[in-house]
């Protein structure tokens, strides 16, 4: 019998975070498709002598992000030096964090997180051929922009799991409003470790002795892709009975293989010791309360609110909270409609998910209001007759007697509660203009 073999994934996410300046210096990090070389200083330059400062907004940022993961935040923590040698990496040290991150453990997604750390990005190579000559060219208005890694433990088993994952980091990070998280600008990049589990391993719960990173992933399709053929192959050296080893691969899209880059390095490699020309950071329980409290309402929640309290069906909800501009843009034309139909109007909720999702007219209006007057519009063919309104209007006054009166003695909000009982018994079918003068009459008499 063939022994079964488990996929072991672990995730590592690197976020560039959307703060005014780099991580360690007043340059800007907003480095996207800027003119080479227009961003820098000493600082991030890593020219000798150049002394580093510590941007909070990030610190800030990534302890959110922590919080967000359930993470326990450092009270104590500290960067460190990563050292290793690239043409993109001036002072062949990175600052990264090593044994103290701003954030450790947690869980996220049903996933358990291991740390979520600051770093310091490195440049840019850009390889060009000049005058005939292939030449290698570095850009470093990236360097030293904020760059977040999170961590999580190897509790991926299947592709499909690891996709809805770092697609509900990518929203948390985006509601958040620390990154934009966009993978082809290279804000959000992903890399895969990824082994093979036998059953003997399984049953003992133990890992497998090697693992494959798979670097430069660039979009969560080539993660797919890269992710099952490193998976068909680790599978097919494992049943020739093949060892095989720890090393870092890339994926080939035009042969859809990966391929090896080199063995990968252990931590001893790269000499980690405290950075010398930072503090190390101390935070309070305080600033920690505090910063929790800052935490807007995040997409779960809110796909829960929407379920609940507008009645969305599931995928509904979904759909309107997988993006921020799209739920507000419901909320806000939900509110716009209701003050003008009156809170019992059968426009409902649902009615505007419905044109939003299914008829993309908020696409077609990229204002809350055009969808409303557009609702308007598509609804006013159907208007009751103003007999109708007026009989209505007539029995609601009568039903209602202490609303009435309420209103005569200065309580104005009640006049959405009486348009609301009159569409009640209009089917919703009331021109809301006139509902109101009607009733505005009637009260009056
Ligand atoms: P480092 O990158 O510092 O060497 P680790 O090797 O412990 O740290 O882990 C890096 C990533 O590899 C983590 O995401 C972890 O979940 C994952 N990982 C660790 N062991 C395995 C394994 N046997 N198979 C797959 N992924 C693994
Ligand atoms: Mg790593
Ligand atoms: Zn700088």
């Amino acid at each position: 019998m063939k022994n079964t073999l488990i996929p072991i994934i672990g995730l590592e996410v690197h976020i560039e975070l959307a703060t005014k300046t780099k991580l360690f210096c007043t340059c800007s990090a907003d480095h996207f498709s800027k003119k080479p070389n227009t961003q820098v200083c000493p600082i991030c330059m890593g020219l000798p002598g150049a002394l580093p400062y510590t941007n909070y907004e990030a610190v800030i940022s990534t302890i959110k992000f922590g919080l967000a993961m359930g993470s326990t935040i450092n009270l104590f923590s500290k960067f460190d030096r990563k050292h290793y040698f690239y043409p993109d990496l001036p002072k062949s040290y990175q600052i990264s964090q090593y044994d103290l991150p701003f954030c450790v453990g947690g869980n996220f997604a049903g996933k358990r997180i291991r740390r979520v750390h600051l770093e310091e990005d490195t440049g840019k190579l850009v390889h060009e051929t000049i005058d005939g000559v292939k030449s290698s060219l570095i850009d470093f208005n990236r360097s030293s922009v904020p760059l977040m890694e999170m961590v999580t433990e190897p509790d991926f088993h299947d592709i499909e799991s690891i996709i809805s994952f770092l697609k509900d980091v990518q929203l948390i990070v985006r509601y958040l409003g620390i990154s934009n998280a966009d993978m082809e600008k290279g804000s959000m990049r992903l890399e895969a470790n990824i082994s093979l589990a036998n059953s003997e391993q399984v049953i003992a719960n133990k890992l497998p002795n090697y693992r494959v990173e798979l670097k430069n992933i660039n979009s969560f399709k080539f993660l797919e892709k890269a992710a099952s053929v490193e998976i068909k192959r680790q599978t097919e050296a494992l049943e020739k009975g093949e060892e095989l080893v720890q090393e870092t691969r890339g994926y080939n899209e035009v042969k859809q293989s990966t391929f090896s880059q080199r063995s990968k390095a252990d931590a001893h490699d790269y000499r980690y010791f405290p950075e010398a020309d930072l503090p190390p950071i101390e935070l309070s329980e305080l600033i920690i309360k505090n910063l929790q409290l800052t935490i807007p309402e995040l997409p779960e929640q809110k796909r829960v609110r929407f379920e609940k309290e507008y009645e969305l069906s599931k995928d509904f909800a979904n759909i309107l909270v997988s993006d921020l501009d799209r739920a507000n843009y419901f909320e806000e034309a939900l509110r716009q409609a209701q003050s003008k139909f009156g809170q019992g109007a059968t426009l409902s909720a649902r009615t505007i998910a419905d044109l939003m999702i299914n008829r993309k007219l908020d696409q077609e209006f990229p204002e809350p209001a055009g969808l409303v007057k557009k609702i308007i519009e598509l609804t006013s063919v159907a208007y009751s007759s103003n007999e109708e309104v007026e009989n209505a209007v007539k029995s609601v006054l009568i039903e209602n007697e202490k609303a009435v009166s309420d209103y005569q003695t200065g309580n104005g909000n009640v006049i959405g509660f009486l348009i609301g009982m009159t569409q009640k018994k209009l089917q919703g079918k009331g021109n809301p203009q006139i509902v109101r003068e009607k009733l505005l009459e009637g009260i009056q008499k």
